[in-house]
Formats: C-alpha cells, sequence, structure tokens
C-alpha cells in the first residue's frame, strides 16, 4: 500500500487560509505525485471549529511547544485568546494521521498551526512550531514544510 502524508490542506490549493485564499504549492504536488504518496489534506483551524474567512491569528508569547505546555499565548486580531481553540485542531489532526498511518507532514511554513521551524510573534517571524506541528513533533510525526521543496 503507499504511503500516505499528511499535508497542510492548503499547499494542495484548497482555500482553507484565514483570507479565504490558498497557499498551492506546485512543488510539494509535484514531490507527492513522484514519490506516489497519498496526500491527506487537513486544516486544523478549520477542523478546530473555525469559520473560512476568519480573524488572523499570531502568538504574544511563545509558540506552538509552549501553548501545549500552557505557558504560551495565542491571540486573534480582536484579542481573543486562541490557545484552546488551536490546540483541539492539533488534537483532531494528530488523531488523522494516526487513522492513516502518517509518519510525515508537510507543513506551511510560518502559520500559527502548521509553522514547522518558523512562527509570527507580535509581527515578527521568529524561530518556533505552530501548535499542529508541534503536536506531530512530540508523536514522532516527522515535519517537512513546503520551504524545503522546490520546482524542478
Ligand atoms: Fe493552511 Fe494550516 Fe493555515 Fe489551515 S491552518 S490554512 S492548513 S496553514
Amino acid at each position: 500500500m503507499p504511503a500516505t502524508v499528511l499535508v497542510s490542506a492548503c499547499l494542495l490549493g484548497l482555500q482553507t487560509r484565514y483570507d479565504g485564499s490558498d497557499n498551492a504549492s506546485a512543488a510539494v504536488l509535484a514531490y507527492l505525485q513522484r514519490q506516489a504518496l497519498i496526500a491527506i489534506p487537513v486544516c486544523p483551524e478549520q477542523l478546530a471549529g473555525l469559520p473560512t474567512p476568519r480573524p488572523k491569528v499570531w502568538f504574544s508569547q511563545g509558540d506552538g511547544v509552549s501553548i501545549l505546555a500552557g505557558r504560551g499565548k495565542m491571540i486573534d486580531e480582536n484579542g481573543r485568546d486562541m490557545g484552546a481553540i488551536f490546540r483541539r485542531g492539533a488534537e483532531m489532526c494528530l488523531r488523522i494521521a494516526r487513522l492513516n498511518r502518517c509518519k510525515m507532514a508537510i507543513l506551511k511554513q510560518r502559520s500559527p498551526s502548521c509553522g514547522c521551524g518558523a512562527v509570527y510573534r507580535c509581527g515578527e517571524t521568529v524561530s518556533g512550531l505552530g501548535v499542529t506541528a508541534a503536536l506531530l513533533k512530540e508523536n514522532n510525526i516527522r515535519l517537512l514544510s513546503e520551504e524545503e521543496f522546490r520546482t524542478e
């Protein structure tokens, strides 16, 4: 049976971004096809029950690892505390990854959910993980961002 890989839905061209657009990546799609991988699309923020479009969210303290540890803080542009909602989305993604036996995830860099190496904190790009990326990593799922793929 071909291997499965969890993929941020917006990278596959689904319009799941906070502003209702997508982040379609030709390089990611080409990689999935070349390797004959089955993509399992997930959008943690939609899975958490948030609408699209929705207010923008960023970390005001820490990153996804800190949120899971109960230390960080994330807010939306209206000042609403979003940590618990983002955690719920992360748990849904982990459940889907387990059901589909995904050992790897390709995630959108810099997103507060999916960022895997860089996220936004108070208007700046800083090193860190989004909440979903942090939970997947904690559960031994290998993380890659779309920036690690190039169109040939
Ligand atoms: Fe894409 Fe992840 Fe943001 Fe959903 S939460 S739009 S999958 S980056």
